[in-house]
């Protein structure tokens, strides 16, 4: 796998034909997972419905990252939510990503030579930020191949302390299984006032984390609740949320309320 194969990928999201969403939805009701089949034929019908107005290229909707207008986001769901209006059909980012951008700009501008950024499994969408900048940015990840540092746990990363201002990480420790580990291993090589950006799937509504007995859940172990906080607060020195809706005055990038970013600072 490389980072291709990765949400915000810049490789564009084909619709599913009728012949597709069929096949899939009985193949996830053989195997029992019968809200996932349901949810996902609710949201590809709607694809299929709205397929002109997705690739209306004058539409009101705007993706930053690619820079192509549309008249309606993909809509996706799992076995938990639907995300309506989400995925950009030209870059495959999602409502995160559009927001992303800001916060990132934001919290490099200040980085000069002597500063590093670390990235776990990167969404290429972002690279075109980090490009031709003074500081040195390096991508990691466990699986992926076409990475800086590839075949890195983050339950055990072979990086020395101290070494990084910024840790980038979306979607990511949701797949392994001691989370706490995962987010005191980043701490650990994050230098004195560098920032770990962290963004989980989640429903922050919810108080609680929702932990699954089995890896079904497109191989994660837990879905978090707003108890997340609870973790970053035993690891590191301070935390702070924000709401990438902040980042969409205009309501053109389609970002839900409550689409947290958790960032972990380091004293
Ligand atoms: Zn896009």
């Amino acid at each position: 796998m490389n980072t291709l194969d990765n949400p915000g990928s810049f490789t564009p999201y084909h619709l599913k034909s009728i012949r597709m969403i069929t096949s899939s939805v009985l193949s996830k009701f053989k195997s029992g997972e019968f809200i996932k089949a349901f949810n996902f034929l609710v949201t590809e019908s709607l694809n299929s419905w709205n397929k002109k107005k997705i690739l209306n290229k004058k539409g009101k909707y705007y993706c930053p990252l690619c820079e192509n207008h549309s008249g309606s986001f993909i809509h996706m769901s799992n076995s938990f939510r639907y995300s309506f209006n989400s995925v950009c059909p030209y870059c495959s980012s999602r409502a995160r990503h559009r927001g992303l951008l800001f916060l990132y700009k934001k919290e490099i501008s200040g980085l000069d030579t002597e500063s590093r950024v670390l990235h776990f499994a990167p969404e290429p969408v972002f690279y075109s930020i980090f490009k031709n900048k003074s500081f040195r940015y390096q991508t990691t990840d466990y699986i992926l191949e076409d990475v800086d540092l590839p075949k890195q746990d983050v339950q055990n990363l072979s990086i020395a302390d101290d070494m990084y201002d910024r840790i980038l990480s979306n979607h990511v420790i949701e797949h392994v299984q001691d989370d706490i580990k995962a987010l005191s291993e980043m701490y650990r090589i994050t230098k004195k006032g560098g920032k770990v950006i962290i963004t989980v799937p989640g429903n922050f509504k919810r108080a609680r984390t929702v932990y699954f007995e089995n890896l079904k859940n497109n191989g994660h172990y837990r879905d978090y609740g707003i108890d997340f906080i609870k973790k970053l607060e035993k690891v590191f020195n301070k935390v702070e949320i924000i709401d990438l809706n902040s980042f969409d005055t205009t309501g053109e990038l389609a970002i839900p309320k409550r689409e947290l970013v958790f960032i972990g600072i380091k004293l």
